[in-house]
């Protein structure tokens, strides 16, 4: 759940287009099918290249590219030639030939391999026209919508525009999918894994309050002026002053979640104190190949810029499960989240982490940020030991972990004598405590880090830097942090930092402002000792009265 109240008319995302049945064949003449094929890409590729007109940044540029492929001869001609020689349904013949192209352009590796995620998108939408059904994707529209659907897939959301989609309400993924990651990002309300989507209709006007997880149809006065406040309080919520503290001056430093560069200079100017997570990965998400040093040393020096002087804590490459890179997980696992990912993909790809870590290493030269380096995934204090020891090699003084397996939370006292600091990775903390695949919607009510036992993992991650004295550094950085009411008992447990999305560092700070660190202890407390994940919340929430006047 994302916070914020909203009235709105809903938008329903088409389903994903099925594939053609394999040597599906013609039953009219090969001329007609050729000319419906021609008919059909020309309008895919206008259709594309107006949305490319209307579009700004990157998801012009998104557009702009799809929409050319949508007329690319190569495509066209081969399904051409599969109606004639083959006999095949225009359907048929585009979905093959797509098929060709796209594994053509993925040998050619680089910049071409990455074309071939469009190509797939092309023939969809192709086939989709010839079949007279919507486009898959977000739909057009001049006019604000709330995007209801199933869920969003990656590339949906580069042309997903915020002035126009209002909120999100989606049947599936978790509280901590990286839908509700990007709705999180994007500042809109959201309620991931609703109930009843399917009976929800295109054109119907709905009030969604995302902290409450509720959707209320023909929304009256008390939600419209529900929704107005809301619009009132986001205007106020959407400055942080720059230094995370308790009402006693009790300093908590909120640091930024960031994707790359671009990220990282919108999180300076929303006033972060620093990085706490550069997912790495997503610089690389789609590459087929490994980047080559200079091609890191770029990436991560443009975060490292947009923070002179500040923490920037880098992660290593967190490849695998839903987060695939194909130069380094291996897609035929049969548990991708248990098997070879993060900090493990070393065990299978040796090279790849060392050479990640000189990359890190030459993009902090002569860059006034304070890196530190942590790895995702970390099960062991040997693990632990290891990866400070490549740190070391590579001259990258300051090396911490992910505390995202639960043994690495039991095991934190001895893990923390080989690194400087660790950071708890909530999203998977909870998936892997409660044994509930974060993607899955029929799991969210395991999956939320208000579990008390996920709770007490994180007690012991922090007690561990206390009882050896060993007074390091303990962070979260997962969703966890972003959400303020949590924030207070993260606080309490004693976290010593909070990282999250730039958009949620005025309302954790503004509630954090609200409280002492003794007051933090005795909500923490309430938290810990609560039987279940709702009472957790409702206790917190009861002690909590600010964030009911928030709207939080
Ligand atoms: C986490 O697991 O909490 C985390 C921050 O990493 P990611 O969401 O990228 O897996
Ligand atoms: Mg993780």
């Amino acid at each position: 759940m994302t916070p914020g109240r909203i009235v709105g008319v809903i938008r329903k995302m088409p389903s994903p287009v099925s594939e053609p049945t394999v040597g599906e064949q013609l039953s009219g003449a090969p001329e007609d099918a050729v000319a419906a094929l021609r008919t059909a890409s020309k309008a895919v590729h206008s259709e594309l290249k107006n949305r490319a007109d209307g579009a700004k940044g990157a998801s012009k540029a998104v557009l702009e590219a799809t929409a050319l492929m949508a007329a690319d001869p190569l495509l066209i001609k081969g399904g051409i030639k599969l109606i004639n020689n083959s006999g095949l349904t225009p359907e048929r013949a585009i979905w093959e030939a797509g098929a060709s192209v796209a594994e053509m352009l993925h040998n050619l590796g680089g910049y071409m391999a990455e074309r071939a995620a469009d190509v797939l998108d092309v023939r969809a939408r192709i086939v989709a026209e010839l079949r007279g059904m919507p486009a898959p994707g977000i739909p057009l529209s001049d006019t604000p919508f709330i995007l209801v659907g199933e869920d969003l897939a990656p590339a949906d959301t580069a042309t997903l525009d915020p002035s126009i989609v209002l909120a999100l309400v989606t049947s599936s993924g978790g509280p901590q999918s990286h839908t509700a990651i990007i709705a999180r990002a994007l500042g809109l309300p959201a309620i991931v894994a609703a109930a009843g989507v399917e009976t929800l209709t295109d054109g119907t006007e709905i009030y969604v309050d995302g902290a409450a997880g509720t959707i209320t149809l023909n929304p009256g006065t008390t939600e419209r002026t529900a929704a107005e406040a809301w619009a009132t309080t986001s205007a106020i919520l959407s400055v942080f002053d720059g230094e995370g503290r308790l009402k006693d001056g009790h300093l908590v430093p909120l640091l930024a979640n960031v994707g790359g560069a671009k990220d990282a200079v919108k999180a300076a100017a929303a006033n972060a104190q620093g990085v706490g997570l550069l997912r790495t990965e997503f610089c690389f998400l789609g590459r087929d190949t490994e980047p080559t040093i200079d091609e890191q040393v770029e990436a991560y020096r443009g975060v490292f810029d947009a923070f002179p002087g500040k923490k920037v804590v880098v992660r290593t490459l967190d490849a695998g499960a839903d987060k695939p890179l194909p130069f380094l997980t291996d897609a035929s696992e049969p548990n991708p989240a248990l098997g070879v990912r993060g900090y493990r993909t070393d065990f299978t790809s040796p090279g790849v982490l060392e050479r990640q870590l000189q990359a890190i290493a030459l993009a902090a030269e002569g860059t006034e940020a304070l890196v530190w380096v942590m790895a995702p995934m970390i099960s062991t204090t040997d693990e632990a030991e290891h990866f400070a020891g490549m740190c070391a090699a590579a001259g990258l003084t300051i090396p911490g972990v992910m505390v995202e397996v639960p043994s690495a939370a039991i095991m934190s006292a001895s893990i923390l004598t080989h690194v400087e600091f660790v950071s708890l990775g909530t999203n998977d903390l909870t998936q892997y405590a409660m044994a509930a695949d974060r993607q899955l919607g029929p799991l969210a009510e395991l999956n939320t880090p208000w579990q008390p036992a996920v709770l007490q993992l994180i007690r012991l991650t922090a007690a561990g830097s206390e009882t050896e004295g060993h007074h390091k550094p303990v962070g979260v950085c997962g969703e966890a942090a972003a959400d303020p009411a949590l924030a207070v008992v993260l606080v309490g447990i004693g976290v010593t930092t909070l990282s999250m999305t730039a958009r949620s560092l005025s309302a954790v700070g503004a509630v954090l402002a609200s409280v002492t660190l003794a007051e933090a202890r005795d909500i923490a407390a309430l938290a810990l000792t609560a039987p279940t994940a709702t009472e957790a919340k409702a206790r917190v929430r009861a002690a909590l009265p600010i964030l009911a006047e928030l709207g939080l």
